[in-house]
């Protein structure tokens, strides 16, 4: 399993996590930022853990993120 953290507050709402990983991310329509599917939420941070198939997208994503918001671990 791999871990994908979203530290959401500095997200700047470009969308290219959801255009790279879009079984795993969303955009909110309230405050349009990332929303990070059934993650659970700790001190402002959104933590999934994710399956090797979905990975290689997250990685995309975390890759593609200007802001450098998302993380990945292995
Ligand atoms: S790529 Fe980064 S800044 Fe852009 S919407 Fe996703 S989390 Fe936010």
């Amino acid at each position: 399993m791999t871990t994908i953290t979203l530290q959401r507050d500095k997200c700047i709402g470009c969308n290219y996590c959801r255009e790279h990983a879009p079984q795993r991310f969303a955009m909110s329509k309230k405050d349009g930022k990332a929303v990070l599917l059934h993650a659970r939420e700790r001190k402002g941070f959104y933590i999934v853990k994710v399956g090797e198939a979905e990975s290689e997208f997250c990685i995309r994503a975390a890759k593609a993120c200007p802001v450098k918001v998302i993380k990945v671990a292995e």
